[in-house]
């Protein structure tokens, strides 16, 4: 059964475009009456996307490999930024001359609708393969190139809040999606290769790994105690008090016991929801609220905004929807103002985290930078 989502909040609904190469453009407007049609007058041609997944058999997950990205546009200069609005002089991925919030379909997508099946092509692979198929999307959050997506406006985070909603939403209901992952990846530490501020959407056609984990952790937590796993973490956090970094009435955000990154949060929400498209509007005001505190507080951290990666945590689209609660979480490999964590031997060879910094420590330098 498909996750149904008709009795939710409605999103803010997009005007929709085709790229020159056929590609879905949606404009999510701050305020309704906007003109937001102006044509893609470049010739492009269509991407072929060669994307195919392939079974770890040593560790029982997929692997996508899509090494049609190799020539994908790498940190270009300012005035040739494809997310900036197009000029007559110099036309971008946006046709239109502003835009408030903006998503449009990878160019460079790792997964694509259209990925071909990889069986009978190329060379004897000895374990499982599949299509590549899902969906790769890239949300600018701002038609101004510089700039963070905790410095918005309210009214423009507000947009970004239900532009997540409405993508999960359609996202979720096609038949070759099993998770949607919004995510950011901001500086260049972690390798961003736009500067210009977005983020990134993921549709994939399986439960990612860590999900995988959080779910089975769920319902061993049920088992044994009977308990909701995030609310009863939720209220271990509460209840200890030194990891809370920011207690709201809808939202909390915390500093994990059990953190593997040197600044790590989670952000919670107080009612257990799927999903960012099941937020009511009371829920979806207050995050907007909160991500200047949470998002901000990377900026603050340092002399300069820190590196970080926020993603978006949702239960699978089509079951174990009451066992995973939405959950966004932020972590920088930053650990010093110029040290950064990188992941060696114990990290990426044997999956053993090493934290150099107690995460109690990590709470009180992010609630001081949260405000
Ligand atoms: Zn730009």
């Amino acid at each position: 059964m498909r996750a149904d989502h008709a009795s939710m909040a409605a999103p803010p609904a997009p005007q929709r475009i085709a790229l020159a190469d056929g590609r879905e453009l949606l404009y999510y407007d701050d305020a309704p009456g906007r003109d937001r049609t102006a044509v893609d007058t470049r010739d492009l041609p269509r991407t072929a996307t060669h994307s195919e997944l392939r079974y770890d058999r040593l560790q029982g997950e997929w692997v996508i490999v899509a090494s049609h990205r190799q020539s994908r546009t790498y940190k270009p200069p300012a005035h040739l930024c494809p997310l900036c609005p197009s000029t007559p002089q110099a036309p971008t991925e946006i046709p239109a001359g502003d835009y408030d919030v903006a998503v449009f379909e990878n160019r460079f997508p790792s997964l694509a609708p259209d990925a071909p099946d990889p069986d009978g092509h190329g060379p004897t692979v000895p374990t499982a393969r599949r299509a590549g198929v899902g969906r790769c999307e890239v949300m600018c959050f701002s038609s101004a190139h510089t700039g963070s997506l905790a410095g918005q406006p309210r009214e423009r985070l507000r947009t970004v809040v239900g532009a997540w909603a409405d993508r999960t939403a359609q996202l979720s209901a096609r038949a070759d999606v099993e998770q949607v992952f919004p995510f950011e990846n901001r500086g260049e530490d972690i390798g961003v290769t736009l500067h210009h501020p977005h983020g990134q959407i993921y549709a994939y056609p399986f439960v990612t790994p860590r999900l995988a984990r959080t779910l089975r952790a769920a319902r061993e937590h049920h088992e044994r105690t009977g308990g909701e796993l995030f609310g009863d973490l939720l209220a271990d956090e509460h209840a200890a008090g030194a990891r809370m970094v920011v207690a709201g009435a809808r939202w909390s955000a915390f500093v994990p016991a059990f953190a593997r990154w040197p600044y790590e949060l989670l952000v919670l929400p107080h009612r257990h929801v799927p999903d960012l498209a099941a937020l009511d509007a009371a829920e979806r005001d207050e995050l907007a609220d909160l991500l200047p505190r949470v998002l901000g507080a990377f900026d603050r951290l340092f002399d300069d905004p820190a590196p970080y990666v926020a993603g978006w945590h949702q239960a699978p689209v089509s079951h174990s929807r009451d066992a995973v609660r939405l959950h966004l979480q932020v972590f920088s490999p930053r650990r010093g103002p110029d040290k950064l964590k990188h992941l060696a031997g114990s990290e990426s060879g044997a999956g053993v985290w090493i934290n150099d910094i107690a995460p109690e420590s990590a709470a009180h330098h992010l609630a001081e930078a949260a405000g």
